[in-house]
């Protein structure tokens, strides 16, 4: 952890950190390695998640949620980061499909879904990915036909995270195929007892082993027309465009909390390891190095919090956004491998940390929009 505290945290976000990390630390940590092994983490979590009021800490206290802001949820998120603890993912619950259900559902939606979401009761997951359009989001082909009071969903998505146990599903689909980007819609899906609803495997990755990352199939499967975020037809692609800015945010604030935990883990690694009888943090070359990445570490704090003071203020724009994701991910990537090269053959080994780490920072890059995506948007705002 940073020594320094942000600016952005003030008295109150501190003692809701401070009550995040020691539950992540008591009831999340512990299973991650079993949760790595059986591919997805217990259901059980989610509704311990809720009741220490770790699920949507940003939804309004009359939705169930804990009346704070997304600061709220970047303390989250952080603090998960700095834990390892990847299995369930938050980012997708509470700071992203929340997010979209209060700022674009109606009353009614509001009031159904967000205190089980809350509560753990829900667990939700947003399905754009489909096998043929990850970053060419227009390209998807899953279609949603209005058929009276319903609409039929037709389509396949993969890559979905807490697709495996997702209890509400915010799905992209195509409302009107020859409108464009004016065709895209977002359906929110319960899933219990759903029938045409059906979950394929659950992916097998290289890194973030205990998230369920899965692929998800709809065929015929009947949805009421009161499912349609915000009840007109059309808006997705722009309801998608306004939220991706906060979500890049989230990847930036992970991926910072990942390369400090990774530089402070190194640090007493090397001040303990002997080599040549002495301890291998005094040869120039680790001292250099953690050097390097301090200072990365710290060039990315310094531009992550001038982000987080843009998001709370309503300002950040999408190709600053962008860059935080952009350069973070990166940046992250060779802090983490020089940081295991310092571990020697023990940073090769699954029971350090760092190994995770490794593995787990590479989908920065991909997710999310890719790093090329994020190149495109930043040139576009030139
Ligand atoms: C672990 C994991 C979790 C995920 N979770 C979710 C989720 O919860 N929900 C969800 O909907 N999706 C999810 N995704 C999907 C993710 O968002 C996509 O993988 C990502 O957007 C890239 O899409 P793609 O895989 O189809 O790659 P493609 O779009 O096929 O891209 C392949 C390569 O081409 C490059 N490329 C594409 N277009 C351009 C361009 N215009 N200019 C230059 N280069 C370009 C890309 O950068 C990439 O390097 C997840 C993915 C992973 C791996």
């Amino acid at each position: 952890m940073s020594a320094v505290r942000s600016a952005w945290i003030d008295d109150d976000l501190a003692m809701f950190q401070d009550a995040a990390r020691r539950f992540i630390a008591a009831e999340v940590v512990p299973h991650e390695l079993r949760w790595a092994a059986q591919t997805h983490v217990d259901r059980s979590i989610w509704n311990a998640l809720g009741a220490a009021g770790l699920l949507c800490p940003a939804m309004p206290e009359e939705y169930g949620g804990g009346g704070g802001h997304f600061a709220h949820d970047a303390i989250v998120s952080m603090e998960m980061a700095r834990a390892l603890a990847i299995g369930p993912s938050l980012n997708v619950h509470s700071a992203i499909v929340a997010h979209y259900i209060l700022r674009y559902g109606s009353e009614a939606q509001k009031r159904r879904w967000l205190p089980r979401m809350a509560s753990g009761e829900l667990v939700a997951a947003i399905a754009m990915s489909e096998p043929a359009a990850g970053s060419d989001l227009k390209a998807i082909t899953t279609r949603a036909v209005r058929q009276g009071d319903r609409y039929i969903v037709n389509g396949a998505k993969t890559f979905i995270t807490n697709g495996h146990l997702a209890d509400l599903v915010c799905i992209v689909a195509k409302t009107d195929p020859a409108a464009g980007a004016r065709g895209v819609s977002i359906l929110v899906a319960e899933t219990a007892g759903l029938p045409g609803f059906r979950r394929g495997r659950i992916l097998d990755k290289i890194g973030l082993k205990g998230q369920d990352t899965s692929e998800l199939f709809f065929d015929d499967m009947a949805l009421p027309v009161e499912n349609l975020l915000g009840g007109e037809e059309g808006r997705g692609f722009f309801q998608l465009m306004q939220q991706l800015p906060q979500e890049r945010m989230l990847i930036a604030l992970g991926t910072l909390a990942t390369m400090e935990r990774a530089v402070e883990d190194t640090l007493a690694y090397t001040r303990q390891r002997q080599v040549f009888g002495q301890p291998l943090f005094d040869l120039q070359n680790t001292r250099f190095k953690l050097a390097e990445c301090r200072t990365k570490a710290t060039v990315a704090r310094a531009f992550v919090d001038d982000c987080m003071a843009k998001v709370l203020r309503g300002e950040l724009s999408g190709d600053v956004a962008a860059m935080a994701k952009l350069w973070c991910t990166q940046t992250n990537c060779e802090i983490v491998d020089e940081c295991l090269q310092l571990h020697g053959g023990y940073g090769y080994m699954t029971e350090y940390p760092i190994g995770r780490m490794y593995v787990n920072a590479r989908v920065g890059k991909i997710y999310g929009g890719s790093n090329e995506i994020m190149k495109e948007l930043v040139a576009r705002g030139m």
